[in-house]
């Protein structure tokens, strides 16, 4: 079965309208898909991937994919297959593109729809969700597609072997046992920060109802705001939830360590993201003015290299890790399995579109062949779900393990006519 075309479209939500997803920094976010489609001999099988953008910049992404395509036009999909590894690296690693990144930024962004596309194409192939096509493979033929590229100083390929060998004795001799998993997760929906206290205090009660235990927050804006509504939320949700605050990268080091002690007495589980990305340092340097919170991070952190500094620095407590901006499960893949060496547990980002779809198969990945660590928890926000044909599914407060074919986040023909930024009705 041959690859016959790739397709990219540039897939904007005007989601701005309604604040959803307004953080300290980001303030008008449009959710978008630089969307991918794969197309074969077969009508009926395409690989679908996408990377999450928030609007402007998301046309540079599907720019960046055109550079990619020859890399598997023509080819079988068995040989793509085969191959994965070595695709991984003629994309990540392009002699000319690696100048505008390398590893990074927007043509890692697009590295992730393109590769997210592929393993989608791939599972469907072989009529399994991704979650389960990879737990299914080989240990030696999995690592063969993984890049453990600048990293054998802190995991080798031996060792991850050991690592997935020896979770994979525990799994059931009837696999399809799997399938009836509930993953737990928390709910960043009720808190954006352009949300007015009313409508964040309805949507908490509503998300109590539902069942949510674990609620996160934006701040950043104005401590004394912040304070505020931590204690708002904090009275609606009682001592026995959890809470979890996230600046987006708004304070400066010595800001973060200053606000952290105003936002103390409201016992939050972890500060996310409080400063820069790249400031692998300047966390390490929070954590030790406050050894008493936890950090977490990993939502912007751009590849391998610096999730592998951040882990070994003990530098962040939960990590989480991105479905879309580290380029797909070849890179995703080697830094669950750093997390699991260390003992640090993951805490996938998700929301925007797809990420939910995406992290309900690294979750089961992660806990079935990887990570020994006890904690298991997940992102989710509602955002744009209607948009997809199977949308990640919530039950009890937790995700419900897919089990159609493929990567999940095929989205609804008539969503992909309307909001296509050059062609959609809605832009045009
Ligand atoms: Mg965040």
């Amino acid at each position: 079965m041959r690859v016959t075309n790739v397709k990219t479209q540039d897939i904007r939500f005007p989601t701005s309208k309604d604040n959803l997803g307004s953080d300290a920094v980001h303030v008008d976010c449009d959710y978008s898909a630089t969307y991918v489609t794969i197309e074969t001999e077969d009508v009926n099988l395409k690989g679908i991937g996408l990377t999450f953008t928030i609007g402007k910049g998301n046309d540079l992404c599907c720019k960046s994919i055109e550079y990619f395509k020859e890399f598997i036009l023509e080819k079988e999909i068995e040989e793509i297959e085969k191959e994965l590894g070595i695709i991984w690296e003629k994309v990540t690693n392009h002699s000319q593109l690696r100048w505008v990144g390398p590893q990074k930024g927007v043509t890692h962004l697009a590295a992730a729809a393109f590769l997210n596309g592929i393993w989608d194409l791939i599972s469907k192939y072989h009529k399994k969700p991704l979650w389960r096509y990879v737990i299914d493979l080989e240990t030696y033929e999995l690592l063969d597609k993984l890049s453990f590229s600048y990293i054998d100083d802190v995991i080798t390929k031996k060792e991850a072997a050991e690592i997935i060998d020896q979770k994979k004795q525990n799994l059931p001799s009837n696999k399809d046992e799997l399938n009836s998993t509930i993953f737990p997760a928390y709910t960043t929906a009720a808190g954006w920060l352009g949300y007015s206290d009313d409508k964040m205090k309805d949507l908490i009660k509503v998300n109590l109802k539902k069942g949510w235990t674990h609620f996160k927050m934006k701040v950043g804006q104005d401590i004394e705001r912040d304070i505020h509504r931590c204690k708002l939320v904090r009275e609606l949700i009682g001592k026995e939830n959890k809470l979890m605050v996230d600046s987006n990268q708004v304070w400066s080091v010595n800001q973060t360590i200053d606000s952290i002690s105003r936002l103390k007495e409201f016992d939050i589980m972890f500060y996310e993201e409080p400063t820069s990305p790249d400031d692998i340092i300047g966390f390490r340097k929070i954590k030790d003015a406050h050894p008493d919170v936890k950090l977490a991070t990993g939502e912007m952190i751009q590849n391998k290299v610096i999730f592998k500094q951040f882990i070994e620095n003990k530098s962040l407590d939960y990590c989480q890790i991105d479905s879309c901006r580290i380029a797909s499960i070849n890179e995703i893949l080697p830094v669950l399995l750093i997390a699991s060496k260390f003992n640090t547990p993951v805490i996938p980002h998700a929301g925007g579109i797809g990420l939910c779809e995406y992290v309900q198969h690294l979750n089961l990945i992660n806990k079935f062949i990887i990570t020994n660590n006890d904690l298991f928890l997940s992102e989710y926000a509602e955002s744009c779900s209607e948009h997809f044909d199977n949308p990640a599914i919530i039950k009890d407060g937790g995700y419900l393990t897919p089990t159609n074919p493929g990567y999940s986040v095929k989205i609804k023909d008539s969503s992909l006519r309307e909001f296509d930024y050059n062609e959609g009705t809605y832009w045009n």
